[in-house]
């Protein structure tokens, strides 16, 4: 059977691909090489218990805000969303300090003006001006190249250049990052408009799903299939096969079986990276493409603490915690502690208990570079060895121990918990290095590290957070990108509206 579409990897980025070019009446197959479907959304079970590795919260879910316009159109608003507290959806514990972030543009810089006073001017100029970001969000998609034009601006400054020129109270400055583990804060590389479009989103409204991010993915793929797609999970792509110089089929490995699909338009959601490993000695992909995109570095991994909670003992936050260590003197070197090193920074994220006033699960997670676990890359899952347990072990507590300055009880109410390293990414995803959030932008060397869906072949598109934008908006605008590519965009403006 020949498809319209191939769509590899059922990450949030190939499913939306696939749920649009589907309303489009094409005939399109998802192969995703797991067993679960989702990518960084995919949820983890251990006995009754279910844990999220790569979503915790997203933002501008509220009526009419982008990220609800376009999750509107997935059918992915009659999931169980629930608002953050407006009046503190993040908090940022640092420097002997404790400040709540505040919902909407005004209110978020009123509220910090009654703590800093003299920083009244910065703060509203600093909101007016991720209003304006969010206003522009869609740009690129509805106003093609001419959106493109102010949007490589942002990218091409420095998002801590940006800040340390309009905020002049350093420790302000910190606060206004301190919420943005969601992002690699690394004050050589980070584009402004990275900071900005995220920070936006999250200010105008925070949202939690009550139950497991895999709900985002499955409830996709059932909308795929009941336009008449095919989702395949266990389904490997292992190659790319070409002919005329247009990719013609791919191989896969299904359930131990190897065969080969073909399609007429391939989309990958897969690393740069991984996408030409499959097409490993084709004349059309130029040496120095592919040695461009090997070169590419990536952001951080994350180590995950995923803990199981005595009952009744941890009040639910309807809130993210982000604590830094007291020696941090500037959040932007939370990413660098030296190896070995304890964290410098941790998010803590609760999952919304069944009912009560109680949390049952909390995550903690801190950044962590790919060359702490480098020594173990070629050992397999659950058989690392016990240098890698006792590693994982020694981490786990530090980050327990910094949550504790949140949560002095923490530590008598653990029942159990799981640890995940960006080796475990790397395994379940194929995220090169574990990265988090992909290939990392640049803002000096925009046009090295920012990608476009094309590739050297007419029908194969790159989609995913490793092109412009990650995290669930971030993905789901490349998505809308990546089709506007293919289709034009008038079939894809509809899910802006
Ligand atoms: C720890 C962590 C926490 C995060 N928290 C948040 C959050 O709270 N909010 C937010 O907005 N974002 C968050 N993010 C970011 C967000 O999860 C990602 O940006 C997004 O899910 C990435 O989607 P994707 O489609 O680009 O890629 P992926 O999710 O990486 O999907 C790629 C898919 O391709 C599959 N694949 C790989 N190789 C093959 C192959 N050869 N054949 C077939 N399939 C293959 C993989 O198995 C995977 O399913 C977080 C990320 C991490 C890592």
């Amino acid at each position: 059977m020949k498809y319209d579409a191939i769509i590899l990897g059922s990450g949030l980025g190939g499913l939306e691909c696939a749920f649009i070019l589907a309303k489009c009446g094409m005939k399109v197959c998802v192969l995703e090489k797991n067993a679960a479907l989702g990518g960084c959304l995919q949820s983890f079970r251990r006995g009754k218990d279910e844990f999220d590795t790569g979503f915790h919260y997203v933002g501008a879910l509220g009526k009419g805000q982008i990220l609800e316009r376009i999750f509107s159109h997935f059918g992915l608003m009659d999931l169980p969303w629930h608002q953050l507290d407006t009046e503190g959806f993040d908090q940022v514990v640092l420097q002997g300090g404790s400040y709540l972030l505040e919902n909407g543009y005004g209110q978020f810089a009123d509220s910090l003006s009654a703590i800093f006073p003299e920083s009244r001017a910065e703060l509203e100029s600093y909101s007016a001006f991720l209003e304006k970001v969010g206003k522009g969000i869609a740009d690129p998609i509805l106003k093609g190249s001419g959106g493109f034009d102010s949007l490589n601006t942002l990218f091409e400054k420095s998002a801590y250049g940006y800040l340390c020129s309009s905020i002049s109270n350093p420790l302000l400055r910190n606060i206004l990052s301190g919420s943005s583990l969601k992002l690699e804060l690394r004050p050589s590389t980070l584009p402004l408009y990275t900071f900005a479009q995220i920070n936006s989103s999250f200010i105008q409204s925070a949202w939690r799903l009550k139950g497991r991010g895999s709900l985002i993915a499955e409830t996709l793929a059932d909308g795929i299939r009941k336009m008449g797609g095919t989702v395949l999970a266990n389904a490997t792509v292992t190659s790319l096969e070409e002919k005329d110089g247009h990719i013609s089929g791919a191989q896969i490995l299904h359930n131990g079986c190897r065969e080969t699909i073909s399609a007429n338009l391939f989309v990958s959601d897969l690393s740069p990276q991984l996408t030409l490993d499959l097409l490993k000695d084709s004349p059309n992909v130029r040496p120095v493409f592919r040695r461009r995109i090997n070169r590419l570095e990536q952001t951080c991994g994350f180590f995950t603490v995923n803990i199981k909670l005595k009952e009744g003992v941890i009040p639910y936050l309807n809130r993210n915690i982000y604590c830094y260590s007291p020696d941090l003197d500037s959040v932007w070197n939370v990413a660098e502690s030296p190896a070995g090193s304890p964290p410098r920074g941790i998010l803590i994220s609760q999952q919304i208990p069944e009912s009560g006033t109680t949390a049952t699960q909390m995550d903690i997670l801190t950044p962590m570079d790919y060359s702490e676990v480098e020594r173990w890359k070629d050992t397999l899952p659950n058989r690392r060895g016990e240098e890698y347990k006792a590693f994982k072990a020694k981490k786990a507590q530090e980050c327990i121990l910094l949550a504790q300055s949140i949560f002095p009880n923490l530590k008598d109410s653990i029942e159990t918990f799981y640890t995940s390293t960006p080796l475990t990414y790397m395994n379940y995803t194929g995220a090169v290095k574990g990265t988090a959030y992909g290939i990392r932008k640049d803002c000096n060397s925009l046009t090295q590290t920012l990608l476009t869906p094309k590739t050297p072949f007419a029908n194969l598109f790159f989609t995913g957070q490793n092109l412009n934008l990650h995290g669930i908006l971030g993905v789901s605008l490349t998505s809308l990108l990546t089709c506007s590519e293919i289709l034009g965009k008038e079939p894809v403006v509809p899910f802006l509206e």
